[in-house]
C-alpha cells in the first residue's frame, strides 16, 4: 500500500446479534440478558484480523455491552483502536425525545470512557437514525462533547436516511459548538446515490458490486468509510423468530462476511477516524440552514 493513497475509515459497531434493529419487535430490550452473547468471541475475530492486517480501526460500543464487558473495551483500548459511542439501548434516535437521547448518550459515553480510560469524541447511531426528524440530536452530541458523528446516509431507506445531504465529510455550527460529520459512504450512478461497503451491503450484494462502488468513491477523491457488525461474521449465531425480510438481510453471507471485510481492507489504506486526519478535511457546511430550506 502507497502512503500517498487517500486515507479511509474502518468502523465497526460493537453490538449483539439480539441488538440489532431487524428483530426489535420480536427481542424485548427487557430480556437482553436471557439471551446468550456472543458479542466477545465475535469482536474478537475482528480483533485479530485487524491486528493481523496492522490496521487501528474506530469501534462504535453499545453502552449495554460495555457495561457487561469491560474487558472487551480495555482489549479493544489495547490494540490501539479508537472507542465510540453507539448509545446505551440502541433505539431510534428519531422515536426519542431530546432529554431521551441525552440521557441514553450521556450514560453510554461515561461508561465507555471510564472503562476504557480515554475520552470518546465520536458517535454512531443505531440503525443510522439521524435523519430529518433527529437533527437535534447533534446539537446534544456537542454539549454533551463530541466532536465528530458517522451517522447520516445520504440515500433513501425505509428507517434512515437524508437524500441530499453531502457525500463528503463536512463540519457545521450547533448551538453549543462546531460538529463534523463523516457521512456514510455512497457512489454516484445514474443519478442516484448508492451505498457500499458496509454492514448488510457489504455481506448481501455482490463482491462485484463493492469492487465497482468503491472504486469510483475513490477515483472522486472521497474517503471511504466501511462498517460491519460482530454479529456479522458469526455464521453459528442463534436463529431469531422474526419477519422473513429481517431473517434474509440478517442471516445471508454470514459465513463469507469476514473475508469479504478482509479483501476491502487490503484494497485501501484503512484506519481509524481518529488517526485518519480526515476532521481536518471537512468542508465547512451549513448543514441546519441547508436542511431547513432544502425542501423550499
Ligand atoms: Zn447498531
Amino acid at each position: 500500500m502507497s502512503e500517498k493513497m487517500p486515507r479511509n475509515v474502518v468502523s465497526v459497531d460493537v453490538e449483539d446479534y439480539f441488538h440489532a434493529e431487524a428483530f426489535s419487535d420480536v427481542v424485548d430490550r427487557a430480556r437482553w440478558d436471557c439471551y446468550t452473547s456472543r458479542v466477545e468471541p465475535n469482536t474478537r475475530r475482528l480483533l485479530d484480523l485487524l491486528a493481523a492486517l496492522n490496521v487501528h480501526a474506530t469501534f462504535f460500543v453499545l453502552g449495554w455491552v460495555a457495561e457487561r464487558f469491560p474487558t472487551l473495551v480495555r482489549e479493544i483500548a489495547a490494540g490501539g483502536h479508537e472507542l465510540g459511542c453507539h448509545s446505551y439501548w440502541h433505539r431510534l434516535i428519531y422515536n426519542l425525545d431530546p432529554a431521551e437521547f441525552r440521557e441514553d448518550t450521556q450514560r453510554a459515553k461515561s461508561i465507555i470512557e471510564q472503562t476504557a480510560g480515554q475520552p470518546v469524541t465520536g458517535y454512531r447511531a443505531p440503525t443510522y437514525s439521524v435523519t430529518d426528524r433527529s437533527i437535534w440530536a447533534l446539537d446534544i452530541l456537542t454539549e454533551l462533547g463530541f466532536t465528530y458523528d458517522s451517522s447520516i446516509f445520504p440515500i433513501y431507506h425505509d428507517r434512515y436516511g437524508i437524500p441530499g445531504a453531502p457525500r463528503a465529510p463536512f463540519r457545521f455550527q450547533t448551538p453549543s459548538g462546531p460538529m463534523t460529520e463523516f457521512p456514510m459512504t455512497t457512489f454516484r450512478l445514474a443519478g442516484h446515490n448508492l451505498p457500499v461497503g458496509g454492514g448488510g451491503y457489504l455481506r448481501v450484494l455482490p463482491r462485484l458490486y463493492t469492487r465497482v462502488g468503491l472504486k469510483r468513491v475513490q477515483k472522486e477523491g472521497l474517503p471511504i468509510v466501511i462498517y460491519i457488525h460482530p454479529w456479522e461474521v458469526d455464521p453459528e449465531q442463534p436463529r431469531l423468530p422474526g419477519r422473513l425480510s429481517s431473517r434474509l438481510r440478517h442471516y445471508t453471507n454470514l459465513s463469507q462476511t469476514l473475508e469479504r471485510f478482509q479483501s476491502v481492507l487490503q484494497e485501501g489504506n484503512y484506519t481509524s477516524f481518529r488517526e485518519s486526519g480526515l476532521a481536518d478535511t471537512a468542508k465547512d457546511f451549513d448543514f441546519y440552514e441547508w436542511n431547513q430550506h432544502k425542501n423550499g
